[in-house]
């Protein structure tokens, strides 16, 4: 009897422990963009490079979290590989201005305290993200744009490098072929291909970035959601972080990033459920993207209205998966 009850008791001792080992010690997720993505309008080549450059920037955010580094390291870790990556639309390879400049935006959000830097329109930083960081850091201001902006870069020894650093000619031709068809930035191949990543570290604290050149053919100093705060990106260590990829003016007006957020922590919706009304929401005023999101227990989703969405995630508990098609 005595032993039956001490049997019992330690069962229920363990099962704290049990239900603990669900929540990952650290978790992230970062995407590449989202946008028609097709495997018949793919080389295996072009897949296996596009895999490999996510697991590489996935890998670099892991480390971090791995060593016990913070979460907003984590993302900046990841950001950084991809905004040197030509492939994708931040940084090096970011998309043409109608003028036929590279134009970029970024930000970071930090959910311990929810602090954020953002800035928009930079053309000579070789890190938007690390800027962003930077006015997050520095804390007076949250929104820093053009010139300004990049008088702050030069004051806090960021990188400079010449603007012809960004341009690619794939992304010069999309530029060319946008205006000689007369078409719409949604035409463009592949559409979004702006980074982002969201991670929780062993601390339980969040974070969120997103680095983006755009849209193809944007004028007239157009801003996308990607450096809004509460749009493409937001972090608060009660719910969960988030960040965007897609059109950004259906995001700005759906503030999709606060709005998961505020699903969760007001509504009690689980991460998946609040990114899918909230993407649905999205579709249903005409918008289209994804996102990623990491919730306070460290689950990662996705949840895009496209045909794929270059994304990957990797946790404490031993999982790490690249994907791209809807399907996969
Ligand atoms: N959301 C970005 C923007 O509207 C574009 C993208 O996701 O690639 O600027």
């Amino acid at each position: 009897m005595i032993r039956t009850a001490a049997a019992l008791l330690a069962l229920f001792a363990l099962a704290p422990a049990a239900s603990a080992q669900e929540t990952p010690e650290w978790s992230l997720a970062i995407h590449g963009g989202a946008g028609t993505l097709l495997r018949e309008n793919m080389t295996p080549e072009q897949e296996a490079e596009y895999r490999a450059a996510m697991q590489a920037a996935l890998d670099a955010g892991a480390k971090v979290l791995a060593e016990g580094g913070s979460a907003m390291d984590a993302v900046e870790a990841a950001i950084v590989r991809l905004e040197d990556d030509p492939k994708f639309n931040a940084g090096r390879g970011a998309v043409f201005t109608w003028e036929g400049t590279n134009e970029m935006d970024a930000s970071v959000m930090d959910g311990s305290n929810r602090a954020a830097g953002a800035v928009a329109g930079v053309g000579t930083v070789r890190h938007p993200i690390r800027l962003a960081r930077a006015v997050m850091d520095d804390g007076r201001h949250v929104f820093l744009s053009g010139d300004g902006a990049e008088q702050f870069a030069g004051e806090k020894g960021l990188e400079i490098v010449p603007p012809e650093w960004f341009a690619t000619e794939h992304r010069r031709r999309q530029l060319e072929e946008m205006k000689a068809k007369n078409l719409s930035a949604l035409d463009v191949e592949f559409k979004f291909g702006t980074v982002g990543a969201v991670a929780r570290d062993r601390q339980g604290h969040l974070a969120a970035g997103t680095s983006t050149g755009g849209m193809t053919g944007k004028r007239w100093g157009r801003i996308g959601d990607s450096p809004v705060i509460g749009a493409g990106t937001y972090a608060d260590d009660r719910a969960c972080a988030v960040s965007a990829t897609g059109w950004g003016e259906f995001f700005i007006r759906a503030g999709v990033a606060h709005a998961i957020c505020d699903r969760m922590l007001l509504a009690g919706e689980g991460v998946q459920q609040a990114a899918d009304t909230v993407m649905a929401d999205v579709a249903q005023m005409g918008g289209d993207g994804g996102v990623i999101a990491v919730s306070k227990d460290g689950e990662a989703v996705f949840s895009f209205n496209t045909p794929g969405m270059y994304r990957a995630r990797a946790n404490s508990s031993g999982m790490s998966e690249v994907a791209i098609f809807a399907e996969d």
